[in-house]
């Protein structure tokens, strides 16, 4: 049933929106800065901060590494929260460079499962951004989950309200095929859903998943 369910709203989304071309970045640096940058921010946002970031030729891990955090902060200033965001990308390079000497085909050689914990225990790194730089940059099969999917997921009844995060990816990981362009797409297209029509104030009318059961809080 469930996962019926999530194929149907797979399929009516990819139908009604076609490919996302998730996520953006020239490069795979260039989207783990970017899952960093994101967090309570738009994306508007983050693309000004890598690009003071890319007009100062500090888009790679050695340059980043170097650079003074205050200089730094200064650079991504337009993402927000910048004197913290700073911080976060320093403890990811000092992990980077530690552990695996800054070399990004180091990363792609660890198991998804060990390298989901190493990225966890860095200052800063949370289960979505985490989850979006081993999926988005580095093509590990891990479903990213955001406030998006559990807005779709909650009323569509496919999982209680109260549910966490690990709970939510849990859901589409059990209950989908293990396929990095999968979860790439499928996250891409919750996201389009959730900007577009399942907001706050849903607006079912005209939804490509208006045709599936759902109930809307006060609706
Ligand atoms: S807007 Fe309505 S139909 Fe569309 S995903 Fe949200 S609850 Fe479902």
């Amino acid at each position: 049933m469930t996962r019926n369910r999530l194929t149907e709203i797979y399929n009516l989304l990819f139908e009604r929106f076609g490919p996302q071309h998730w996520w953006p970045g020239e490069t795979q640096f260039e989207i783990i800065v970017g899952a960093i940058l994101t967090q309570n921010t738009n994306w508007t946002n983050v693309e000004k901060a890598i690009s003071n970031l890319k007009g100062k030729d500090l888009l790679t891990p050695g340059k980043l590494y170097e650079v003074d955090t205050a200089k730094l902060a200064e650079l991504i200033r337009p993402a927000g929260y910048f004197n913290i965001k700073a911080k976060r990308l320093k403890n990811f390079l000092v992990w980077f460079f530690k552990r695996y000497d800054g070399q990004l085909e180091e990363l792609e050689n660890v198991p998804v499962a060990k390298l989901r914990e190493e990225l966890l225990s860095i200052k800063g790194v949370g289960p979505e951004t985490a989850d979006s730089i081993l999926l988005y940059a580095l093509n590990k099969p891990t479903f990213v989950v955001d406030a998006y999917t559990a807005r779709v997921a909650v009323r569509h009844h496919l999982i209680d309200a109260d549910a966490d995060y690990n709970g939510l990816k849990e859901l589409f990981q059990s209950n989908i095929a293990t396929d990095v362009k999968l979860f790439n797409e499928y996250h891409a297209l919750l996201v389009r859903v959730g900007k577009e029509f399942c907001r706050p104030a849903a607006r079912c009318g005209g939804c490509p998943l208006n045709e599936l059961p759902h109930t809307v809080e006060g609706g």
